[in-house]
């Protein structure tokens, strides 16, 4: 651990403990900056979904300790294959899985979410067993030219040098310090779930990595946990959209009725889905922000930059946001300067990506039965190739 170069008396505060809130924090740790994450859940849990890590965000587990064990756990990435909807056709491959550490220095895993936020959380609280408080709700901060105050739904408050706001999609950091920005259903739903390997036809397990694209729609699914579950995700376009949540119990016969024209295997496996392991929700789009910083507040992850599945980058994004977050306040002499420098390294790229990611959606969704077609990968659209271990700062 070295030390940290700006001078930050007291425990950094992090709203959320999710993906980019724990990045951070351990991030943060590793340059010897103490932190205290507030999650508003009072236990620390993730949905049961899978999650790509593409080498550069692995690049950032890799250097923080936990990527090794993480990829034994997810066992080898199979090949990525992109086909037609309409008749199964291939229309592009990804590449061949074993290239990724030799071209990019880190692998590409597919992981299950569990896993990725278990493996977080641990490392964060092994450095330090108070760094995570549980059952914090933020509900509003006040700050002033030294310190920052953040108040809490259970009526406690905290005072810090520095708050990150971690808080996802709906973040009310942001809505507190940039005021309410209202995010836009897509028209686009998205339906995920579990199937354990003993249910999924042969046909797809001959291809376990597979995206199919088709008129307004597409499915993607792959292998988790060495093989033993299939991730299924389905996007399709519906009208209308009111709840929010990632979790709203869908049916399989809703499922199969959007993808009724789907190659067969797709279907027996939409079909052998688990009823009580099937949610949707309604995706969401919000405009980038020309600013993420206020004073002695940041925000990263999808408080951020919230963006549409389509590339399988936002949680990657949040990752790189917290390394380079750590990386910043231990490069810099201050909050101020560390957040500019944090802001500057970072918004172009992950606005960039949040703009690639709506654009993507609509070429996946404009294919038709005469026409597929598969936009472009995160791979092919050179991603990979950044590094936020190693990207100045
Ligand atoms: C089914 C699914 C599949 C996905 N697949 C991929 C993929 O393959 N690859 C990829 O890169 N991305 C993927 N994503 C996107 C990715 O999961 C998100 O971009 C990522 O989780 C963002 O991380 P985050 O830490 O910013 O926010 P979140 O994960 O939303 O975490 C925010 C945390 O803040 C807490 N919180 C919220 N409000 C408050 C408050 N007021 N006070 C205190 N705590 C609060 C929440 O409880 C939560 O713990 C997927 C998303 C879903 C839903």
């Amino acid at each position: 651990m070295s030390t940290a170069g700006a001078r930050v008396p007291g425990p950094v505060a992090i709203i959320g403990a999710g993906i980019g809130g724990l990045t951070a924090a351990l991030s943060l740790q590793h340059f010897g900056v103490p932190v205290r994450v507030f999650e508003q859940a009072r236990a620390l849990r993730e949905i049961g979904a899978g999650v790509t890590i593409t080498p550069n965000a692995m690049s950032v587990l890799d250097f923080l300790g936990i990527g090794p064990a993480l990829a034994e756990q997810a066992g080898d990435t199979p090949r990525y294959f992109v086909r037609s909807a309409a008749d199964g056709r291939e229309l592009e491959r990804g590449p061949d899985p074993w290239s990724f550490v030799p071209e990019f220095g880190a692998g590409y895993c597919n992981l299950h979410r569990a896993d990725l936020h278990s493996a977080l959380a641990a490392a964060v609280s092994s450095n330090d067993q108070d760094a995570i408080a549980l059952g914090h709700r933020f509900d509003y901060l006040e700050q002033d030219g030294g310190t920052v105050i953040a108040h809490f739904s259970n009526h406690t408050a905290v005072e810090a040098p520095a708050l990150i706001g971690a808080d996802g999609g709906a973040s009310a950091v942001r809505d507190t310090v940039f005021g309410g920005q209202n995010a836009s259903y897509t028209g686009h739903v998205a339906l995920r779930a579990l199937v354990p390997v003993a249910r999924v036809p042969e046909a797809i397990l001959a291809d376990p990595y597979t995206l199919y694209v088709g008129a307004g729609r597409s499915l993607i699914h792959y292998p988790l946990r060495r093989q033993t579950t299939m991730n299924v995700l389905g996007n399709a376009q519906a009208a209308q959209w009111q709840a929010e949540g990632w979790s709203i119990p869908a049916t399989v016969a809703e499922f199969l009725g959007l993808f009724e024209d789907f190659p067969e295997p797709v279907r027996e496996l939409i079909a052998a889905i688990p009823g009580p392991d099937l949610f949707k929700w309604g995706l969401r789009d919000r405009e980038p922000l020309p600013a993420w910083t206020r004073g002695r507040v940041t925000m990263l992850g999808d408080a951020a930059h919230p963006m549409t599945p389509y590339l399988g980058q936002g949680a990657c994004m949040a990752i790189e946001d917290g390394m380079v977050l750590g990386r910043a306040v231990a490069a810099s002499r201050s909050i101020a300067e560390a957040f500019a420098r944090y802001e500057a390294a970072r918004r172009d790229r992950a606005n960039g990506v949040q703009l690639a990611a709506r654009y993507q959606g609509t070429q996946h969704h404009g294919s038709t039965a005469s026409g597929p077609s598969s936009g472009k990968t995160a791979a092919a659209l050179g991603l990979f190739s950044y590094d936020p271990v190693t990207e100045p700062v």
